[in-house]
């Protein structure tokens, strides 16, 4: 977004950029479901999801890679099918009542809300594509290399260190997921408040058409197809600290729960099992705008369990911020302030 307008942009990652909570997510792009969230994360979500049309064409045409970015709706499992469709017409999203076994003869009954135009993404393929799309457009990406500190003097970073030196810039970006608060320390942290939330996701391998849709419960358990006959299945919500372990009571849980929805899961092992990190925020808003005391310091962190849907949404916001244009979007909700306003936890 900054490189599109022209600025010259540098990357560092203390891994392969990438790799952490962006390619272990299972890439639904919508609020899980949007009737449980408050207007301020429906608000960010919501533009996000109309914005990534664009966003993938974008990075799809620049880096000539897939995303895998369909449409294949989301059938939200839940015994109160109205309060769903009733927030569907209130917010001109598509929503009806319908029964799960209607989308595929191997999945079981229930009632369920019927989101048509929820998307998906295939995780690994979109960072692929953005990260070769924003190389294209002359963004430096240095991997393997992380941000130790951030140096500060006169109300002004003056750099950040390095275990290959001190880079300077003339602004800088905080967007390290989980790790955005470890790195800025207490003393430049503010009322950003971002800790690690782990989820594991079971991998199982079917035909193409077993699963043609999302399948959410309402307690937010989730199986999301790719095109090519695979199923993720999951999640976990743990707050292990920075421990990216699996384990196998996640594994047995999460097997039992996905062979309840579509019963030939039962019958098979799954072919991956791994972990990530979400930046996990008190109230599922992150954290977008300018230190409130270092004038070339801004962040980006802090998305929760929506980063990949609000992903064009939060650029755009961090944009318009950054070149002083009118946002889209109320920044209010997501600005770095010095202490933590009273915001509702949800
Ligand atoms: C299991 C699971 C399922 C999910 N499902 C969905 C979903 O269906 N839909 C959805 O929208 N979202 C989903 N999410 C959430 C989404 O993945 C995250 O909100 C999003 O990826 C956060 O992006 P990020 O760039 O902030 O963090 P990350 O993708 O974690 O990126 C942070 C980057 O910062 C780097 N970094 C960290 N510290 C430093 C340092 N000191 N120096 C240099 N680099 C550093 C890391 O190496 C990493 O590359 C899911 C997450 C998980 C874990």
């Amino acid at each position: 977004m900054l490189a599109r307008r022209g600025q010259r942009v540098k990357i560092i990652d203390k891994g392969l950029p990438a790799r952490e909570s962006s390619w272990a997510g299972s890439g639904i792009l919508a609020p899980l479901p949007p009737w449980r969230f408050n207007e301020e994360v429906n608000a960010i979500a919501s533009r996000g999801m109309q914005l990534y049309e664009e966003f993938n064409e974008t990075i799809e045409g620049i880096s000539g890679l897939s995303t895998e970015y369909r449409r294949c709706g989301m059938a939200v499992l839940q015994a109160d099918t109205q309060k769903g469709v009733e927030w569907c017409q209130k917010n001109q999203q598509f929503g009806e009542a319908r029964d799960l076994h209607e989308f595929s003869p191997h999945l079981t009954g229930g009632s369920c809300v019927w989101m048509r135009d929820v998307a998906s993404i295939r995780n690994p393929r979109v960072g692929s594509a953005a990260i070769r799309a924003a190389e294209l457009l002359g963004v430096e990406i240095v991997p393997h290399t992380p941000a130790l500190s951030v140096l500060t003097a006169n109300n002004r970073v003056t750099g950040i260190s390095t275990p290959q030196g001190i880079l300077e810039a003339d602004q800088y970006v905080i967007a390290a997921g989980a790790w955005s608060t470890k790195l800025l320390g207490p003393e430049l942290t503010g009322n950003m408040d971002v800790w690690p939330l782990r989820g594991q996701i079971l991998l199982f391998r079917t035909r193409p058409d077993v699963l043609p849709i999302v399948v959410l419960t309402e307690d937010q358990f989730y199986l999301v197809p790719r095109q090519d006959g695979l199923i993720l299945a999951g999640t976990t919500r743990e707050a292990v600290g920075f421990d990216k372990s699996t384990t196998e009571a996640a594994r047995t849980a999460i097997h039992h729960r996905a062979g309840d929805i579509l019963p030939l899961l039962h019958r098979l092992e799954p072919e991956v099992h791994w972990a990530g990190l979400r930046p996990a925020s008190p109230d599922y808003l992150p954290t977008i705008g300018r230190h409130p005391e270092l004038e070339n310091l801004w962040a980006n962190a802090g998305h929760r369990a929506y980063g990949l849907t609000e992903a064009p949404s939060s650029a755009e916001l961090l944009g318009q911020l950054m070149y002083g244009e009118t946002p889209k979007l109320n920044p209010a909700p997501h600005a770095w302030r010095t202490q933590n306003p009273d915001r509702p936890i949800l």
